[in-house]
């Protein structure tokens, strides 16, 4: 911002525009700045710093009612007249804000002006006046195109020109032509670039908005040859340039034409470029002082609307995050505590299945060696055999849930290994029904099997490949459940037949049935359809979980349809190995 760094004032001026100007400094700075003045000797001055506005206001003194007024902004200047002075400020000195430097010039120029009459100073104010408004509308703005459409059109009708344009580069390192060498680009991708803003005198100036170029290698030759009109105000002086850029010399006619470079971050963004059609002019150096400021401070928009949206991105992004974060935090909310419930259902279920058992036995243990021990408590032999066998049989259900925990614990670790080997499956089937017959018949329930296509004894002996002692556990578990869930006088059936590549075993009785909307909590583990601690039926939830588990283990799949009040029926798929 070399140029506000001096003012001079070369007329003669009365003392009292030295005060008022002394006065405006002190104002221009807040309370707590620096202030320091002599307004007696021949060479006065007022020295004003504070950390956003700097000057200082030299007086030659002429005559007793005259003098020579010099301004200065620039903290080198300032920091010699202090260190000169022997004084010191508590901050560093830098470049005045510019909103400050063009309030306080415009302030100043109303005193010049109403001392002398100064027609110059007339158009240093509109200047100044049109600086301030674009800085202040990129202030108070963060719309960017609002900011480079006023600026343009304020800019053409200030320099009353005929057009003003913005040329705006879009690939991506336009710095190279303003250092190096013309990049290698890729003839299949092209850039494009050309006019975006735009504003004009009067309609007989033809629109060229819009007008877009694609990037050819020969082009971006020609826009670096104006390399040196681009960086030398002085040959921005050219007809040429956009018209040379645009490959259309002929079609526009450009009697004169004024560029500055748009330069954001050391990129050149973009063109400012000032048209004039009907008539030759010589551009003013002020004029292209004036066109150089407004596109510095258009840079500063340009790069502030670029960090604004780049702010924007991540804010959004990071609002999406936590979006995300928030409901996947949900989420394993939700699932620990379903985890946790069906945990602590699980305990009280088991620890229930396990005392219920434990508790009949040490019972009926100590019951045995009362008699033994105490003659007076006398038990028959037949009361000895039925205790005895009692204590055998909730023994056995004990280890039944155990083997079951434990496979559960060993399939889910992974830790489970198949035995395959060859064997029949009816047989298995056959064997599996003598091993409940027992428990069919004490609640009265009619056990059978069928084996499909039927025939005789040995086309029905289906050979099989999987892990008998698991399949027969598959077998177990869906028929103790058909037994256990069948009123007496029921039935229970079980199938098996081999069809296609696929063997399938079914169970079906004709027992309370599952609700639909229970079906889905089948095979969960630890789940049972009734988990109310009195339950009517016992069973520790982990049957169907593990007979899933092992079904899965083989390659197959597990099914189930089912009626309320009238059966289920669970139909096990397992694929028959390939030869
Ligand atoms: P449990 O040891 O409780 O039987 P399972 O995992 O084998 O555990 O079964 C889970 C639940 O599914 C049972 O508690 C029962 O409510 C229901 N269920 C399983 N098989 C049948 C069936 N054949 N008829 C009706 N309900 C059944």
């Amino acid at each position: 911002m070399s140029s506000f760094q001096t003012q001079s004032v070369h007329q003669p001026l009365s003392w009292s525009v030295f005060h008022q100007v002394a006065n405006l400094l002190q104002q221009s700075v807040g309370t707590d700045a620096t202030v320091l003045t002599d307004t007696q000797s021949s060479e006065r001055f007022v020295l004003v710093a504070s950390p956003s506005f700097i000057a200082l206001l030299q007086a030659t003194m002429i005559d007793r009612d005259r003098c020579k007024l010099n301004l200065d902004f620039s903290p080198e200047t300032i920091a010699k007249f202090l260190a000169h002075l022997n004084q010191s400020v508590p901050f560093v000195l830098q470049e005045n804000k510019s909103y400050l430097q063009s309030e306080f010039t415009l302030r100043l120029i109303e005193i010049l002006s109403q001392s002398a009459n100064y027609s110059a100073i007339q158009h240093q104010v509109e200047q100044e006046r049109l600086i301030n408004q674009v800085t202040t509308l990129i202030r108070h703005s963060l719309n960017l195109p609002v900011i480079l459409e006023t600026a343009v059109h304020q800019v053409r009708e200030f320099l009353e020109a005929d057009r003003v344009i913005l040329y705006q580069f879009n690939f991506p390192a336009p710095s190279c032509l303003l250092e190096g060498e013309v990049p290698a680009l890729d003839p299949a991708t092209p850039n494009l670039d050309g006019i975006t803003y735009e504003a004009r005198s009067s309609d007989a100036i033809p629109s060229i908005l819009n007008l877009m170029s694609e990037y050819s290698a020969t082009s971006l030759k020609r826009l670096q040859a104006h390399r040196q009109t681009l960086s030398d105000h002085q040959k921005l002086n050219s007809r040429s340039t956009v018209a040379s850029l645009l490959n259309q010399p002929t079609e526009i006619p450009i009697r004169a034409e004024l560029v500055t470079p748009i330069v954001v971050q050391d990129e050149l963004w973009g063109l400012l470029i000032v048209h004039q059609c009907q008539s030759v002019r010589q551009w003013h150096d002020r004029e292209k002082i004036l066109l150089q400021r407004i596109a510095e401070h258009l840079a500063i928009a340009i790069y502030q609307s670029k960090l604004y949206s780049e702010l924007q991105q991540q804010k959004s992004t990071l609002e999406q995050q936590i979006i995300d974060r928030t409901q996947e935090l949900r989420d394993t909310l939700i699932a620990a505590e379903a985890a946790s419930l069906a945990k602590s259902e699980f305990l009280s279920t088991m620890s229930h299945e396990l005392r219920t058992p434990l508790t009949t036995i040490l019972g009926m243990a100590a019951t045995l060696i009362r008699a033994f021990q105490d003659t007076n408590h006398i038990l028959t032999p037949q009361k000895q055999v039925e205790y005895l066998q009692i204590i055998q049989e909730r023994g056995d259900h004990l280890l039944a849930l155990i083997n079951d925990l434990l496979d559960l614990s060993e399939v889910e670790a992974g830790k489970m290994i198949l035995e395959l080997q060859e064997f029949s499956l009816s047989r298995l089937a056959q064997q599996s029904i003598q091993l409940v017959q027992g428990k069919a018949d004490a609640k009265q329930v009619h056990l059978s099997l069928e084996l499909l296509p039927s025939g005789d004894q040995s086309t029905r002996d289906f050979r099989f490949q999987a892990d008998p002692q698991r399949v027969q556990q598959i077998c177990l578990n869906l028929l103790s459940n058909a037994i256990k869930f069948t009123p007496k006088q029921g039935q229970v059936i079980m199938r098996v037949r081999v069809t296609g590549g696929t063997a399938i075993l079914q169970v079906e009785d004709t027992g309370i049935g599952i609700p639909l909307e229970q079906r889905s909590l089948l095979f969960q583990k630890f789940k049972q359809l009734d988990s109310s601690y009195h339950r009517k039926y016992e069973g520790t939830g982990l049957g169907l979980a593990l007979t899933k588990q092992l079904v899965e283990l083989h390659g197959g799949t597990i099914e189930v349809d089912s009626t309320v009040g009238v059966g289920s029926r669970f139909t096990v798929f397992l694929p028959l190995p390939r030869d």
